[in-house]
């Protein structure tokens, strides 16, 4: 019967012709002291490289599920943040950027992270499709590779065993943020994204994938610090600019986005027949710009727009037509009608 800690119980297991001669402990749990500080430092390390993570860049050869808790700090800090809300307050101006940085940031994610970076519904320029990057990579969902790779894996294997973020596979906490957080999801597969990883612009943009996000939270505090200066009477500061502009706004569309992960695999009424889970979700698709016709989606991906029908509100959508009428983005991907029409449930 082997006895001792998990690694002391390796140690025997592995060597025990040491373990007789009695210092087979020892080294274990100094091994163990080891790989424990170097995954510390790679964790920590990955806040500011996300190549210090994950040197395969392959999550299929990961196996790991567990929190990386060290790597999710900053994710945690920006929940605990919002807290301050009670010490800062509020003020009509305050709220009103937290208000529009959740639509405008939530606009850049369903848009082009997801309907250009991960499904190519329309077209855009090369510098159009790189300052869209940094507009998505605003809303603190790591790179367009890492989201893009990931969600179009996740299309591949929908509510299937291998789906990283299936709620009918794993349950609801996983996959709202159990599957994010966890040190398997961290890598970039770029052979996911071989059409996206060719420019180096946004291969650089996804391994520091935090520089967008901290330039954006110090905007917001200075432009506080500067209306305290010029418009007295609005009576915000720095710090409420910070608090609400940046981390409750930000908070705000994670948990909405990942609502879309999670709730719309749930709750909702499905109109095609397909092999997984998904529903329509009219509340979600509100709250998330369109991204709440999920069954739709995932029965047609391709199409630049969700909503199939007129009254399906895809707020997303509309606001890509703006930015097709101006000539920013162009060839927007209709849904057939046929393909609509056909294969409803009932
Ligand atoms: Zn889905
Ligand atoms: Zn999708």
């Amino acid at each position: 019967m082997l006895i001792g800690t998990p690694s002391e119980q390796t140690e025997k297991r592995a060597g025990g012709g040491a373990a007789r001669e009695g210092f087979a402990a020892k080294p274990g749990v100094a091994a163990h002291r080891q790989s424990h500080i170097v995954w510390v430092l790679r964790s920590i390390g990955g806040w500011f490289d996300n190549k210090v993570v994950g040197p395969a860049a392959n999550p299929d050869a990961a196996e790991d599920f567990r929190v990386d808790w060290y790597r999710i700090l900053p994710f945690m800090a920006m929940h605990l943040a919002c807290v301050a809300v009670i010490w800062v307050g509020w003020s009509p101006i305050a709220v009103g950027a937290a208000f529009a940085m959740y639509v405008i940031r939530m606009f850049f994610v369903t848009g082009f992270y997801h309907r250009y970076f991960s499904h190519r519904t329309f077209k855009t320029s090369r510098v159009g499709q790189f300052l869209f990057a940094v507009a998505g990579n605003s809303a603190v969902q790591r790179g367009p590779l890492w989201w893009a790779a990931h969600h179009r894996h996740h299309h591949r294997v929908s509510d299937q065993e291998d789906d990283r973020h299936s709620a009918l596979q794993h349950g609801f906490f996983w996959s709202h943020v159990g599957w994010i957080t966890s040190k398997k999801n961290f890598a970039t597969n770029l052979d996911a994204v071989k059409d996206l990883a060719k420019f180096p612009e946004l291969r650089f943009l996804n391994r520091f994938d935090n520089v967008v996000p901290v330039l954006l939270g110090v905007s917001m505090f200075l432009l506080g610090v500067a209306l305290e200066g010029w418009a007295p009477s609005w009576e915000t500061s720095g710090f409420q600019m910070l608090i609400w502009g940046f981390f409750i706004s930000t908070v705000a569309v994670a948990h909405a986005t990942f609502s879309i992960n999670s709730l719309t695999h749930m709750v909702g009424s499905k109109r095609y027949k397909s092999t997984d889970e998904s529903r329509n979700n009219f509340l979600l698709a509100l709250l998330t710009l369109g991204e709440g016709w999920h069954n739709n989606h995932h029965y047609y991906p391709g199409a630049a727009r969700q909503g199939f029908y007129w009254w399906e509100i895809d707020i997303t959508y509309y606001m890509l037509r703006v930015l097709s009428a101006v000539g920013l983005i162009w060839d927007l991907n209709a849904v057939p009608p046929h393909v609509r029409d056909a294969n409803h449930l009932a």
